[in-house]
């Protein structure tokens, strides 16, 4: 069993140099995931010139981890944004996903690129009768909006399911093979790629900006930052105005590859989807999300998948951000400083849509995205109890465990007033500060994967202690 996500294996990573001096440009995207690297594509052919820094490899942040539905049927969205906001922005959102399938749709096609996109069917359903009455409720509103939806009682693999909707044109690809081949088409548009290169500051003057790594500087006189979680924006508050989830995936071999996505709106949740590579059909299944401020056993959500007598050949988790309001926040949030982030686990369209408002609002150009995304936007009052209470209880609770380890193969000691956590894999000892750099919560060790998680903010170190994803922008190595 392998302990990091099916994507990552069978691609042809091209490898790109780190930064090596001093630049000057119009545009600096920093973050090489999806959101970084669409964003760059949309940018090239502006006349501006752009550059695109990853602190590790593209694509090997939150991207290399997603399921890789491309759908417009995404859990009760319609209802949650209905509810939070209003209906004219539930529409614009489905408009906006519809408009994020073809994006990437188009681009895998004009630029002939190989990553298995499929359309497909996508389902929304439940086991449990309580939810019957939501998921009608979601059909009327996607109705409203005049989309065709279809009712069901079973699934195309015979899963379990009591009532579920159906829509059609939905698709699913393999999301590292899909960056890769933008990568390149960015290469040979001419676009600077610096990978190994992380970001630790970001100055603003007047009309530009100075970005540095660690040894060079960067001259832009506009950033986005596609960092997943954007941390240089100390102003715009991001612990106080979203919260995190994180879910378990799993992928093993099955005889069919079937054309379906599908996701439950049961507790603990269920997500499918199937893939094909060169060899094997593969069911990637999700089982169970929680509040990454909630119970932060991870061993213990990974034994669920035990309850299924699969033979799993892939096990990982991956955390994405949920705003108030279940909108995204797209746009400028300082004068030539733009965000896109909090895709509530729906940023393989939502990056999408996110990489054309940006290229307009950096070209001054109407887009009719920009006001629904718009990130200075106020903050859902209902909202405040949940994540005000998730970022009290998470720090509380990384407290409380800082002296617990849920496992035999680490073990926490106090050396010279710090917390170190001692992690041995049989054959050698390693050691990292278990504090996390972001905002000092206590880490926690993930024995599946071979990770420190932070329960706060979602940031994940290797058992070297390297940064992994952030918030973190700095490693919790022992010296
Ligand atoms: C379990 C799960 C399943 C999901 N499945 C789906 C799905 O089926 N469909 C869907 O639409 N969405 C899905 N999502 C959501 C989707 O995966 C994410 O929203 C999306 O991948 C986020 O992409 P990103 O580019 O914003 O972030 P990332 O991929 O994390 O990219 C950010 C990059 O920034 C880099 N970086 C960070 N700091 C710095 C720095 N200081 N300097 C330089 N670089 C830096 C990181 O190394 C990273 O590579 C899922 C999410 C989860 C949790």
């Amino acid at each position: 069993m392998k302990d990091y996500s099916i994507w990552n294996d069978g691609v042809n990573f091209l490898k790109c140099d780190k930064l090596d001096k001093n630049i000057n440009v119009d545009v600096l995207v920093i973050g090489g995931g999806i959101t970084g690297v669409s964003c760059c594509y949309q940018l090239m052919n502006t006349n501006k010139k752009i550059a695109l820094v990853e602190a590790n490899k593209i694509g090997s942040g939150i991207t290399s981890k997603t399921t890789g539905k491309l759908t417009f049927l995404q859990d009760g969205i319609y209802s949650s944004i209905k509810n939070s906001s209003n209906i004219d922005n539930a529409k614009l959102y489905y408009e906006a996903q519809k408009d994020a399938i073809k994006i990437v749709k188009d681009i895998v096609k004009k630029e002939k690129i190989d990553c298995n996109l499929e359309k497909n069917s996508s389902y929304l359903f439940c086991c449990d009768d309580s939810k019957i009455k939501s998921i009608k409720n979601e059909k009327k509103i996607l109705e409203g909006f005049g989309c065709e939806v279809g009712e069901i009682d079973k699934l195309p693999d015979g899963g379990k399911c009591c009532y579920g909707i159906k829509v059609e044109d939905t698709y699913c690809f393999h999301p590292l093979k899909y960056l890769e081949g933008v990568k390149k088409v960015l290469l040979d548009g001419g676009i600077k790629i610096y990978e190994d290169t992380r970001i630790y500051s970001i100055n603003n003057f007047n009309n530009y900006y100075i970005c540095k790594s660690d040894k060079y500087s960067i001259h832009a006189k506009e950033v986005v930052l596609a960092l997943h979680y954007p941390y240089f924006t100390v102003p715009f508050f991001m612990p106080f105005k979203v919260h995190l989830k994180k879910s378990y995936v799993s992928a093993f071999i099955e005889k069919d590859s079937l054309k379906f996505n599908a996701i439950s709106l049961d507790k603990p949740v269920k997500s499918i989807r199937y893939y094909k590579d060169k060899k094997d059909c593969y069911k990637i299944f999700l089982y169970g999300s929680r509040n990454l401020a909630m119970d932060v056993n991870d061993k213990k959500h990974f034994d669920k998948f035990k309850e299924f007598n699969y033979n799993y050949k892939y096990l990982w988790s991956n955390i994405d951000i949920i705003t108030g309001d279940y909108i995204p926040y797209v746009g400028e949030i300082m004068k030539g400083l733009y965000i896109a982030t909090g895709y509530n686990t729906w940023g393989m369209t939502n990056s999408a849509i996110a990489s054309v408002v940006i290229r307009d609002l950096i070209g001054k150009k109407e887009n009719k995205y920009i006001n629904l995304f718009n990130p200075k936007r106020g903050v859902n009052i209902l909202s405040l109890p949940l994540v005000f209470g998730s970022n009290a209880k998470s720090y509380i609770e990384s407290m409380i465990n800082s002296n617990k380890s849920f496992y035999e193969s680490v073990r926490i000691e106090n050396i010279d007033g710090k917390k170190v956590g001692i992690y041995n894999d049989g054959k050698k000892e390693y050691k990292v500060f278990i504090k996390c750099p972001h905002m000092g919560c206590n880490l926690v060790f993930n024995e599946v994967e071979k990770t420190w998680d932070c329960p706060c903010h979602g940031s994940r170190f290797s058992v070297s202690g390297k940064v992994i994803n952030g918030p973190s922008n700095f490693d919790i190595t022992y010296k």
